[in-house]
């Protein structure tokens, strides 16, 4: 049996894109181009990217919300990667989702209760009674009244909110969880209160956490690893400590020297990186971070570069994909 909970190879998502009058196919976004990571049961992979780099795509491909293109997903010892939705079906109670937006993820026509009630009634457990027994549990272990229940999502904030969200994807004692920017859309007073009770959730109930975030600041105290992305692929990826003070790749650089500093006596040193990410539709040619890399090189623009353990250090697994630091 493998240490790992969850283990990606080699993930590639491309969607068609169809013009013309016929609707023919006319391309593909390459929205994910051969991702691999792997995630130990209860640890905390975090995923980090500016928008468009795919890494909401990578978190609902390993929950099989997508088929894949190509590459393989492992979750707890079965390759789910060709598995059909009915056969999924049966996995998915381990597998949950926390969605970014609190406002749009549950269904306002539904009281709490019958938000919370679904996965149950999905998966055939419990009776009307003993399921109402659990709901109260799970609203008062996420900070929330139990009179909640009879509430509709309109009552509440978006803090508590996103509470009833996390209440919901914890309702079947899952194994895995996809928190997909799980606090961006929150005021930055709330967000550590949501990341606090993520993280005590997790040494309760030994929960692992694919966690996906924009910014880097964000991931930093719940993460055990971190992985980069850029443009579809992972760039970089060790330990969250490393990651901050050791970042190798430039474009981890830029994402650093752009986290604010709260002591306005230390200057950072700021690097813009110019222009928007490109088009996935059609990558750029060799390294994809070329057009806005600050110290790109001829070489930069003809060979891909590969993820590679980074030279000269030991003992931790510091992996990057850049011509400047691997040769
Ligand atoms: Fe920059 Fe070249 Fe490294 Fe890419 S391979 S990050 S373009 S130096």
């Amino acid at each position: 049996m493998s240490e790992y909970l969850l283990e990606v190879s080699n993930l590639k998502m491309h969607f068609p894109v169809y013009g013309g009058i016929f609707r023919r196919q006319t391309g593909k976004v390459h929205a994910v181009d051969g991702v691999s990571l792997k995630i130990k049961a209860g640890e905390t992979v975090g995923l980090v990217g500016e928008s468009g780099c795919g890494k909401t795509t990578v978190g609902r491909a390993v929950l099989r919300l997508y088929n894949l293109s190509g590459g393989e997903v492992f979750f707890d010892g079965d390759n789910i990667s060709r598995m059909t939705q009915g056969d999924l079906r049966l996995l998915r109670r381990n597998m949950q989702m926390i969605f970014q937006d609190p406002f749009e993820s549950l269904d306002a026509r539904q009281t709490i209760g019958e938000i919370i009630e679904e996965p149950f009634i999905i998966h055939k457990i419990g009776t009307a009674e003993t399921r109402r027994d659990e709901i109260e549990k799970l609203l008062s272990r996420v900070g929330l009244s139990g009179s909640a229940i009879t509430r509709f999502p309109h009552e509440f904030s978006g803090g508590q909110r996103q509470r009833i969200g996390i209440a919901r994807a914890i309702a079947l004692k899952p194994k895995l969880v996809v928190c997909d920017e799980p606090v961006s859309a929150l005021d930055v007073s709330i967000q550590s209160q949501i990341l606090n009770l993520l993280l005590d959730l997790q040494s309760e109930m030994n929960l692992t956490y694919l966690f996906i975030a924009h910014d880097l600041s964000v991931v930093k105290h719940i993460s055990d690893n971190i992985a980069v992305m850029y443009l579809g692929k992972i760039v970089e990826y060790t330990d969250a400590d490393s990651i901050y003070k050791n970042p190798l790749h430039p474009y981890t650089q830029a994402l650093i020297s752009a986290i604010p500093v709260p002591d306005p006596s230390v200057r950072n040193k700021k690097t813009v990186l110019s222009g928007d990410v490109p088009s996935p539709l059609n990558p750029p040619s060799g390294c994809r971070f070329h057009t806005r890399c600050p110290v790109a090189f001829d070489r930069c623009k003809a060979d891909e570069p590969e993820l590679l353990p980074a030279p000269g250090i030991e003992g931790e697994e510091h992996l990057v994909a850049c011509h400047l630091v691997n040769s």
